[in-house]
């Protein structure tokens, strides 16, 4: 402890069923909040981190803050990076240190999809890490047509996937999309239970913002052990900055702000945490 794989999270989890929260960090701050929130009420976290955000903060600066930031952290965390379709980036990431990765291959054929994921999945077994595998995509919620099923692939072929990849955890798209949601969508939560009697490993929920606790608590206990937030996170830290400077509109010192911003993303983190079922759940 602190920092443990990927799976040892997801497994413990998956076998209690529970969700783990695995929140899309932005910077130092937003990365501080979650670590925070998952110390004091002593759950498993996950902190991911995106592309695009790794574009902006750089892989060494992130990981840098990250081993500074769990050096004394006493749960459960690790470090995943999501959605990412270059392999040179996960690469870099896996060889840096990052905990697991979301191979995010949903735009090539499944069958070159799964090619290149039996390479990442062998790659990432070099280091202890763990693979998220996709076949399928994601939409932005504003792009939904209420034909979200349009792209799901068999089962066969999910298992198919799973089986010949050998991927930790799968990410199924069940009516799910990235963003804010125009009302609670409507999911397949069956297909959850499906895949997992299927394949007999977790699954990871992507587009979490904007579900109801009782679809969160159906899908955790179908085996969704990895319950994806980030718009939530993003939501808070833009609109706790608003607030501020709409409440102290003459305001020109960030340390003034910056705490309102961490406590608004540390309450968003621990609502999540609660909400999942892991608050409580470390161990050590
Ligand atoms: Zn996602």
């Amino acid at each position: 402890m602190p920092v443990v794989s990927t799976k040892a999270i997801l497994d413990r989890a998956f076998q209690e069923r529970y969700g783990v929260a695995a929140f899309n960090v932005v910077n130092d701050l937003t990365m501080d909040a979650v670590l925070a929130a998952a110390e004091e009420l002593r759950a498993p976290v996950i902190v991911q981190t995106s592309v695009k955000h790794l574009d902006i903060t750089g892989v060494d600066v992130m990981y840098a803050m990250w081993v500074a930031m769990t050096k004394h952290v006493s749960v459960p965390v690790a470090l995943h990076l999501d959605h990412c379709p270059d392999r040179a980036l996960i690469s870099e990431c896996l060889a840096t240190g990052w905990n697991s990765v979301l191979f995010d291959a949903s735009k090539l054929s499944v069958e070159e999809n799964t090619r290149q994921c039996v390479e990442v999945v062998e790659e990432a077994r070099r280091y202890g890490a763990h693979v998220e595998g996709e076949i399928e995509g994601f939409k932005r919620t504003e792009e939904m047509t209420g034909d979200e099923a349009e792209n799901v692939q068999s089962l066969e072929t999910v298992v198919d996937f799973v089986r010949t990849t050998g991927v930790d955890v799968f990410a199924p798209a069940i009516g799910n999309a990235h963003g804010v949601y125009a009302g609670t969508p409507k999911l397949d939560a069956q297909r959850v239970t499906d895949i997992v009697e299927a394949t007999g490993i977790p699954v990871a929920l992507h587009g979490g913002t904007g579900m109801s606790a009782a679809q969160f608590s159906d899908l955790i206990s179908r085996g969704c052990a990895k319950v994806n937030i980030s718009t939530a996170l993003k939501i808070a830290f833009m609109t706790s900055a608003e607030q501020y400077m709409q409440a102290h509109p003459a305001e020109n010192d960030p340390s003034k702000l910056l705490p309102a911003q961490g406590a608004a993303v540390m309450d968003m983190a621990k609502h999540h945490i609660q909400l999942f079922g892991s608050a409580g759940r470390a161990w050590s």
